[in-house]
């Protein structure tokens, strides 16, 4: 499954090749693809046929595209009059990918659900949306402000995002992230830490790898409650959350190839430099004890016994 680093790699190479352009056909290739846009493929070509890219923003691993209003007044003056108020959302699931092809588009790929073509300076150029495992979406929906007034995502200026990823928390690599509020949160309650990281409500984006990973950093065990957590070690699961993040953006992970934007969840996996999931058994970095393995809420789990200990944990006073 594509992580928020592969996430924002397809945010990042999609944004410069997509933005500020017109959106002048749609085919929908698989009905299923739109399936929670309420009026149906219909209502969802009819909402994106004409409008501008007007951004391509993330959180988490949620993605979306503003949908300018292009005015014949907007465009005597080269610009965007209408603030956009409704954005197409796409959300990767297991397998999504974009791909971007300029010229004369080739046939669409067996497993491409959605073909978007664009206005291009030369010709004309189609965004494909593809996706073998059919968990990937896209759907047009209202945008509402965000709750603290910064922007709603990376990748856009504007205080507002859709409708569905409005219950998302920001992610760990959000500059408008409240760090007080995120520690707060890790620290609540009864559940593992591994849970309340994976829940996307405290701080989004997080999936089961990252979670492994800044957990032995921070050498914190996996199933340790949220509520024996101190601040200070809360904030160290927050800054091992930022730091594996930003060390498997910089690394990239996908493959880019002029305009051809793909992401592909399993292959990106094995070219990391993981210290912990996917290491049962192996040696830690740190300290030589085999790693140990379980399931925690049903997920692969990988810790090591020796610096992430499992003791008594008391609630924590500070
Ligand atoms: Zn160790």
């Amino acid at each position: 499954m594509p992580e928020l680093p592969e996430v924002e790699t397809v945010r990042s190479g999609l944004a410069p090749l997509v933005v500020g352009s017109t959106v002048t056909d749609v085919e929908v290739l698989r009905a299923s693809c739109v399936r929670l846009q309420a009026g149906g493929q219909g209502e969802f070509s009819a909402n994106v046929l004409g409008m501008v890219l007007g951004a391509v923003a993330r959180r988490g691993k949620f993605l979306w595209f503003p949908l300018v209003l292009k005015t014949a007044e907007g465009a005597r003056h080269g610009g965007v009059v209408v603030p956009p108020t409704r954005a197409l959302s796409a959300h990767l699931g297991m397998s999504g990918q974009f791909r971007v092809f300029d010229g004369e588009p080739p046939e669409p790929h067996p497993h491409c659900r959605v073909r978007l073509h664009l206005d291009a300076p030369g010709g004309g150029r189609v965004l494909d949306f593809v996706d073998q495992r059919t968990f990937g979406y896209v759907l047009t929906e209202p945008m509402q402000p965000t709750s603290d007034g910064f922007a709603g995502g990376h990748g856009s200026t504007l205080p507002t995002l859709p409708r569905t990823v409005a219950h998302i928390a920001r992610d760990a690599l959000d500059p408008a992230l409240d760090d007080a509020r995120v520690i707060a949160g890790l620290r609540r309650g009864s559940r593992c830490i591994k849970h309340v990281l994976l829940d996307q409500t405290v701080v989004s984006g997080i999936g089961n790898i990252y979670a492994d990973e800044a957990l032995w950093a921070a050498r914190i065990h996996p199933r340790r409650p949220a509520q024996t957590i101190s601040a200070a070690q809360a904030r160290n699961v927050l800054a091992a959350v930022r730091d594996v993040m930003a060390k498997a953006l910089a690394r990239g992970g996908t493959s880019f190839d002029g305009l051809y934007v793909d992401v592909n969840g399993q292959s990106g996996y094995f070219s990391r430099n993981l210290a912990a999931y996917g290491r049962a058994g192996k040696p830690c970095h740190r300290c030589g004890a085999p790693l140990a393995h379980d399931r925690i809420g049903g997920r692969s789990t990988h810790w090591c016994p020796r610096c992430q200990r499992s003791v008594a944990w008391t609630l924590s006073r500070d």
